[in-house]
């Protein structure tokens, strides 16, 4: 059998691979060789694959054969386009191994750099650099990196807090400092970093019990090791969990020889985005730093300077552009984001690094942006002729656009707040929140469901858990580039970073700002949008209505072919619905008139009706309901202007209704002339033991006739009378819980009658209505074709067929969901994303049995999972007419539904 190619190269004008292999290259592999072929000026390089990573795990941890010698033949070629070699003490090649799995990871996973220096390499670099202090001060760097990703936490040591290699390292290195009276890293002389260095190797022997390798291959196969071997680390695992990306992908490794920011004054390092990734701007959008390596500009540590005007802001005002300094750099990095932008199409996320005057990109992905971006920039560069419309429908996810349609701090309400602290927009929108000062305490907070926003003097890999708990983040430092930056721009989450102002001690629990004193547990608002910081709860409201939004919504509609309905009972969530696009009612839950506001005059008559034992207290209770719900039901036609509005007989078991509070069980009594020792009774004999697979839905029309009766006039008069008054109405009738068509049939039996009643009353011919049924018991699904044969349409409630498929309690679940997800036994909650295989599988068998019968039946979904993206797009495969979700998903619906109309063109 052929040996697997693992080892892809890429540099000086030509690559082995290209942009459209991430799948085994990595994002950042496939992208390095796409650059390098399109004659950038890449640092030549080679990346070995995920699928290498997948089978380096399969193989209990052990590189699978031909690598070592793909990876020695293809530093050869490195070796010869850079004209350097590899451990040589003449003319030492110094390379990094970087993770880069196919969706970026923003420091989830391990960095190696400099490696390949070594007491023989050494004096061959200072020789060539004629810099003694260059060459030490990366050999301590390489040294720390080293010992900490390599030594330590690919080996899995987990040391007590505060005893980390690294921590140590720094330690020694702070230590020195202050001795020395130093201020800053660069003040160290070349003696200091040679005895740094030597004192370095000491503790690691002392710590870790095993010497610091000092050979350049076994550099590099330790970085190699390391690297694979962080896919699996602590960090990667939760933020996968997060991010919903699989455990089997694994990680490619790129190797590259190094280039230097940190030459010298002539030497600079830093990233960009070729448009504004926090508002969409066409504005090229960049920071950098003089005399510096990559991780200085993410670490947070030093303020980045701007890249041009267009990037300055409040904290790099006073700093010296790149436009400035350098611009012939400045122009040749300008030409290259062009370049870029026209060849992906795209907006970039670009590093790039200046060494000695001579530029080099370090890397380009596609860049995370916030909602508002992305948004801002499809619609640009669809203006711009850059993307075709299906592309700009594409460029939104479902996601970005509920973080569009997220609230914000009312503007009203925050000019009456003082600003505390001003910081950078890094995610935007507004949150209003308790502080907490760590990850553990956001995560406690929020399973309690409490708002907090989480302060934090920066934000590490390690707190990704906590940021993705909180409703916002508020960070003293870092740009907007940081880590914080970086991931709330990418989950859309509110967030302010480099609020300088900011006096944090994680330790004491407080933040100092203006004199004042804050602690946990005290509220704060910001505005991620702006970067402001206020004391105390500002109110918030919904995004305001945006005309690129409008617009874009309606390109989506263009491409959809499911319809979206919303899932609505009153005339407010009506009218919310059809603003927001709904094009229909798909399930008004009639019992929910029963609940909260305005409620209590019909609850009364219901309990009545339900707690009556002979059919003329409950005809005489019933008449007294039949005002409510026809006041109800007439509101909510009204409100939707002609849009089919689908109304569900009752369907939760009754006890449910049946007052357990003595005084209003005592009321309850007097108004049916009864003791109040009878209420209990009668409510006792309600009791079951498993109610939801007990006396509801269809169950409930089927011993209690008169009671759907009742709704099904209600329905039909409220429609008879608004045709009557020429507001147009299009009801339907929705029978729950059936699980044979002999229920169908004795409902449309029932309503036979009370339709020739009610004509025969309004003197019509014939009314206009449809009548259907939910498919939401297993058995139902399995015989559809029989259901069909009596239903105008069917609508599956998810929800319960969920339930009854796995037969987990959809109220209970979640005591049990969490072991289920951890051990990776399910890989989402089924409750709300569809399940597929199971639950999808009755669906599909539904639809076809369903359409054996009635080829053109009409099927919709009004489960929760309704307004989800996949599950959207599972129901577009499977040929549904319709989704039906809350109001307030129903833009998301849209947008799922075209972009899965997109997707799945042939
Ligand atoms: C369902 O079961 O999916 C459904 C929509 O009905 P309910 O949630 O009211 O039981
Ligand atoms: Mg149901």
């Amino acid at each position: 059998m052929a040996e697997k190619k693992y080892v892809y190269s890429f540099g000086a004008g030509k690559s082995e691979g290209d942009g459209s292999m991430k799948e085994l290259l990595g994002g950042k592999g496939a992208n390095l060789a796409e650059m390098a072929s399109l004659g950038l000026p890449v640092p030549p390089g080679f990346t070995i694959t995920t699928e290498c990573c997948v089978d380096y795990f399969r193989n209990g941890s052990e590189l699978p054969s031909g690598v070592e010698k793909q990876v020695k033949n293809a530093l050869a070629k490195v070796e010869k386009a850079m004209g350097m070699k590899f451990g040589d003490a003449k003319n030492p090649l110094l390379v990094s191994c970087r993770s880069g799995a196919r969706s970026s990871m923003p420091g989830m996973m391990e960095t190696v750099l400099n490696v390949g220096l070594s007491t023989k390499t050494i004096p061959g670099l200072i020789a060539k650099t004629g810099n003694e202090r260059f060459v030490y001060d990366a050999y301590r760097r390489l040294i720390m990196m080293y010992s900490d990703v390599v030594m330590e936490k690919a080996e899995g040591i987990e040391p007590a807090e505060g005893k980390a290699i690294r921590r140590q390292l720094d330690g020694m290195m702070e230590e020195l400092k202050e001795k020395r009276g130093y201020a800053s890293d660069t003040d160290l002389t070349v003696d200091d970093l040679k005895l740094l260095c030597d004192q370095f190797k000491i503790q690691i022997r002392k710590t870790l019990k095993k010497e610091f390798p000092d050979d350049a291959m076994a550099q590099l196969w330790g970085g190699v090791g390391a690297v694979l071997k962080s896919w699996n680390g602590k960090k990667a695992v939760s933020y996968r969990r997060i991010e919903g990306i699989p455990d089997e992908w694994g990680t490619a490794v790129n190797v590259q020889s190094m280039v230097f920011g940190n030459m010298g004054d002539t030497s600079a390092t830093g990233v960009a985005f070729t448009r504004d990734p926090a508002t969409g701007d066409n504005k090229f959008y960049g920071e950098w730093l003089v005399n510096a390596q990559g991780e200085d500009v993410v670490a947070g540590t030093r303020t980045p300077n701007p890249l041009n005007n267009d990037t300055r802001n409040e904290q790099n005002k006073a700093l010296k552009s790149m436009e400035e300094l350098y611009p012939e750099l400045y122009k040749q990095l300008f030409d290259i984001r062009c370049k870029l932008e026209a060849h992906y199409h795209d907006m970039l996320d670009i590093e790039f690094t200046i060494q000695e005057g001579k530029l080099f990109m370090l890397q380009c992905r596609v860049g995370k942006r916030t909602g508002t971006a992305a948004l801002n920039m499809a619609m640009d560069m669809l203006g711009e002729k850059m993307i075709d419309e299906k592309t700009a429908v594409m460029r939104v996810s479902p996601a970005q656009l509920d973080e569009l349609l997220h609230p914000i701090l009312d503007p009203k309400a925050e000019k009456k707040f003082e600003v505390i602290a001003k910081g950078l927009p890094a995610g935007p929108g507004g949150a209003v929140g308790r502080i907490v000062f760590n990850s553990e305490e956001a995560v406690a907070a929020a399973k309690k469901g409490e708002s907090v926003i989480m302060v934090r003097e920066e934000t590490n890999p390690e707190d990704v858990e906590g940021m993705r708990a909180a409703t916002g983040i508020l960070t003293a430092r870092g740009g907007m580039t940081s880590h914080a930056a970086l991931v709330c721009r990418g989950w859309g989450k509110c967030c302010i970073v480099g609020a300088g102002a900011l006096e944090i001690s994680e330790a004491a629990h407080t933040m100092k700002v203006g004199g004042k004193v804050y602690k946990a547990g005290d509220v704060i608002s910001i505005n991620g949008t702006r970067g402001y910081v206020y004391a105390g709860a500002v109110a918030m409201m919904d995004s305001s209505e945006n005309p690129k939004l409008q617009h874009f919504m309606k390109l989506a509609d263009k491409f959809r072919k499911l319809g979206v309905r919303a899932n609505a009972d009153n005339p407010a969530d009506a009218e919310t619905a059809r603003r927001f696009g709904a094009e229909g009612i798909g399930l008004f839950r009639t019992e929910h008139m029963f609940y909260g506001k305005n409620s209590e005059k019909p609850l009364f008559a219901l309990r009545k009706m339900i707690l009556s034992t002979t059919v003329e207290e409950r005809v005489k209770a019933v008449k007294e309901l039949f005002t409510f719900v026809k006041k109800d039901i007439k509101n909510t036609l009204t409100a939707m202007k002609g849009l089919p509005v689908t109304f569900r007989l009752l369907d939760p078991p009754l006890h449910e209704f049946v007052p357990s509070a003595k005084e209003a069980r005592q009321e309850l009594a007097r108004a049916l002339g009864i003791r109040l020792a009878d209420i209990a009774k009668r409510a006792e004999g309600l009791h079951e033991t498993n109610p939801m697979m007990g006396h509801r839905g269809v169950r409930l029309g089927i011993t209690y006739p008169e009671v759907s009766e009742m709704q099904m006039r209600a329905i039909l008069e409220a429609a008879a009378e608004l045709e009557r008054d020429g507001v147009k109405c299009k009801p339907e009738i929705m029978i729950p819980v059936t699980c044979d068509v002999a229920e169908i049939k004795f409902q449309k039996g029932l309503l036979a009658k009370v339709a020739a009643e009610v004509a025969k009353k309004f003197k019509l011919e014939k009314l206009d209505y449809l009548v259907g049924t939910m498919i939401e018991i297993p058995r139902a699904a399995l015989l559809a074709d029989e259901m069909a044969a009596e239903a105008d349409f069917f609508s599956f409630g998810t929800n319960d067929l969920t339930q009854m498929t796995f037969g987990f309690s959809r109220d209970d679940i979640g005591g049990f969901l969490g072991d289920y997800l951890d051990k990776k036994l399910l890989a989402a909650d089924p409750f709300q994303t569809i399940d597929q295989k199971g639950v999808g599988k009755l669906i599909d068998i539904a639809v076809k049995g369903g359409r054996s019968v009635k080829p053109k039946l009409k099927i919709g979904i009004c489960g929760e999972q309704g307004g989800e993206a996949k599950s959207v797009e599972f129901c577009h495969r499977e040929g549904l007419n319709y989704v039906s979700c809350s109001p307030f998903r129903v833009p998301i619906a849209r947008l799922a539904a075209a972009q899965a109309a997109i997707a799945n063109e042939k």
